[in-house]
């Protein structure tokens, strides 16, 4: 067993930040190390940001986005065309569809993609408030941005099935995306081909 290199809060603060997406324990250390440095500029204010979102985070009523106001920044944009709903898997896919700046609709986040295999069936993905969406005068189209993966595709066309008595128009990402690609790993001009080229079904 290594030795403890500080105090017991030093340590738990380099066991939370190494479980942070891409930053192993080495990298937590150095992180951990510039936090406590840095104590007024960095370590004090990202401790008080933490704090104020962990305390407002909310998902958004209406789409699934997890934002600090509610229903979420997105949803409450007077901008936007909400005539189109753009369906994700994750909100990664929506962050990354915004910062493409492609596309100005409103968004519905699934939390995930079918997976029978792992037990994931329709009843744990945020489908029922997508057909209810889909039900509302105002919107005309639905395009279902889902990762080209098998198992964003299986259910893209499961959503197809049930979206079909709704009335809207369904459309998918086309051109652009590579098999077995992710939304949240594409470059902005990839997504902007995709987007473009999206087709009815
Ligand atoms: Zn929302």
């Amino acid at each position: 067993m290594s030795k403890a290199t500080g105090g017991p809060e030093i340590e738990r603060l380099v066991q939370l930040l190494g479980r942070l997406p891409g930053l192993g324990y080495r990298s937590a250390r150095k992180a951990a190390l510039a936090l406590l440095k840095k104590r007024n500029e960095l370590l004090l204010p990202l401790a008080a940001a933490l704090n104020d979102a962990a305390a407002k985070l909310v998902e958004c009523p209406r789409c699934g986005n997890i934002d600090t106001v509610s229903p979420c920044c997105v949803c409450q944009d007077p901008t936007r065309d909400r005539t189109l709903i753009v369906v994700v898997e994750e909100i990664g896919d929506l962050w990354a569809l915004e910062r493409a700046h492609v596309i100005n609709a409103v968004y519905h986040v699934l939390g995930g993609h079918l997976s029978p295999l792992d037990g994931v069936g329709p009843e744990r993905l945020n489908i029922p408030r997508l057909i209810d969406r889909a039900r509302e005068p105002e919107v005309k189209e639905i395009l279902l941005a889902l990762n080209a993966t098998v198992e964003g595709q299986s259910t893209a066309h499961y959503l197809t099935e049930q979206l079909a008595g709704t009335g809207v128009t369904v459309s998918r990402l086309a051109q652009g995306v590579p098999i077995g690609g992710e939304l949240d790993y594409l470059d902005e001009g990839t997504l902007a081909a995709a987007i473009k080229a999206r087709r009815r079904l």
